[in-house]
């Protein structure tokens, strides 16, 4: 036999949207930090062109079961619902969230609504998502999810962002997804603030992590390099096509529906959620925690992205002096923090906030540490930083926004969300390095 080799070229293939994914899903990708095969508990993800006349097959290869509900929202039932409904046929029943919200409430409903079924099967983002994998990882059943919109890393997540009774925004332990199904041209026709959103959740990679590193070599926090080795080259890729995410470009959208889920993945290879969660996360949070009547209804990734900028800015000037930064004693009002809280809300600031306080002798410790270490220090956290600019002008490509004003926030509450968000989480960011060196104040009315 002989081949024409050579004389047709072949059709250029599509493009190959679950490379790496894969390794990572089935247990072949080598973890860098241990040399040994990360596990992960997302064994089905599928990020493709399109999906549809697939649902009903992989729905069925990843949940077999008699009775599903397929649970969506007004928009999203339309968009996607209706169509896995319809390949599932008689073994689907649908529930329709109107305006749902990820909170309490709507979960004792949710539960009740699906109590007969073997298996939700999920449509929508962020908060059908949630309410799914809550619901679900609360009473034993199993999920799945189609996504809708590249708006945020929580498809290969296992924890839930859930709103309490009390008022308080909440991240729960969850379980992962049996099936991750993301159909690139679907969540390339979502609104375009989700999609900008779904970019701001990513670029928190450089801020998160010039902040962990910070935090291992000053506090010994456990650190890993596998979250950024799985990102780093859709990073880049993402980072260039940031202005054909403002046209709803289709690769574009599936490059950040990969650096998306990679971010998730890193998360559960190293099992904590500190190389995507510190600074920029904590603001966001107190944003959705505490900011009650003055919240405008912006959804995480927009605030992270905003959140992110902040923190590169102030991680960019105190990186920029070649001397070590100097703290004093944390400044630690008990009282203050009893009035700025809601009472369901006070013990744990306060339990966050001593975790992380240093008595006058630890912060001589700590700056003796600084002072031996900084010049290397400083050089390591800059080589993994991103300029404020830089991300600024991604953020803006990307038909997103770069400050509190650019998307609708009130900037006193903005700057609020800079100032106490230390108080909420006992993981040391460069806003506690900031408020101990004395200059967090000056930096918030400056350039926030
Ligand atoms: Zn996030």
């Amino acid at each position: 036999m002989t081949t024409s080799a050579g004389a047709v070229r072949a059709p250029a293939a599509s493009r190959d949207w679950n490379a790496l994914i894969r390794d990572v899903s089935e247990g072949r990708w080598i973890d860098p930090d241990t040399g040994k095969p990360a596990i992960v508990p997302f064994k089905t993800i599928r990020i493709e062109d399109k999906l549809s006349g697939a649902e009903g097959d992989l729905v069925h290869s990843v949940l077999p079961a008699e009775r599903y509900a397929v649970v969506a929202d007004e928009n999203t039932y339309d968009v996607m619902g209706a169509a896995v409904a319809a390949a599932l046929g008689g073994r689907a029943e649908v529930v329709v969230l109107k305006h749902p919200h990820a909170d309490e409430a709507e979960i004792r409903s949710l539960r009740e609504k699906t109590r007969h079924v073997d298996a939700l099967v999920a449509v929508g983002s962020g908060t059908i998502n949630d309410l799914c994998k809550y619901v679900t990882a609360g009473d034993g059943r199993s999920y799945c999810v189609f996504g809708t919109a590249p708006s945020m890393n929580g498809y290969t997540s296992t924890t839930a962002s859930i709103t309490l009774d009390s008022g308080l925004k909440t991240t729960q332990p969850a379980h992962a997804a049996k099936g991750v199904f993301l159909d690139i041209g679907v969540s390339a026709e979502a609104p375009q603030y989700l999609i900008a959103a779904g970019f701001g959740d990513s670029l928190c990679r450089p801020t998160a992590q010039v902040d962990w590193l910070f935090s291992h070599r000053l506090l010994a926090t456990r650190y890993g390099t596998a979250p950024y080795v799985l990102q780093v080259e859709d990073e880049a890729d993402m980072l260039a096509r940031s202005a054909d995410l403002g046209v709803r470009d289709h690769e574009a959208i599936g490059v950040l529906h990969r650096i998306l889920t990679l971010g998730g993945l890193g998360i559960s290879v190293v099992g904590m959620s500190h190389p995507g969660s510190m600074g920029e996360h904590q603001i966001s949070h107190w944003i959705d925690s505490f900011a009650g009547e003055r919240h405008p209804g912006t959804v995480h990734g927009q605030q992270v992205g905003v959140a992110s900028v902040t923190m590169a800015r102030l991680q960019e000037m105190i990186l920029a002096s070649p001397n070590a930064p100097q703290i004093r004693a944390t400044q630690f009002d008990e009282a203050a923090i009893r009035s700025r809280y809601p009472a369901a809300a006070v013990e744990d600031c306060l339990t966050a906030s001593r975790r992380k306080a240093m008595d006058a002798a630890a912060a001589a410790r700590f700056n003796a540490t600084l002072e031996r270490i900084w010049p290397e220090l400083r050089a390591e956290l800059q080589a993994v930083a991103m300029p404020s600019a830089t991300l600024a002008a991604h953020l803006r490509a990307a038909g997103g926004g770069a400050s509190a004003e650019e998307i609708g926030m009130d900037r006193a509450l903005y700057r609020d969300a800079v100032r106490y968000s230390k108080e909420m989480r006992d993981r040391y960011s460069m806003l506690d390095l900031a408020a101990d060196m004395g200059i967090l104040e000056d930096f918030i009315a400056e350039e926030c």
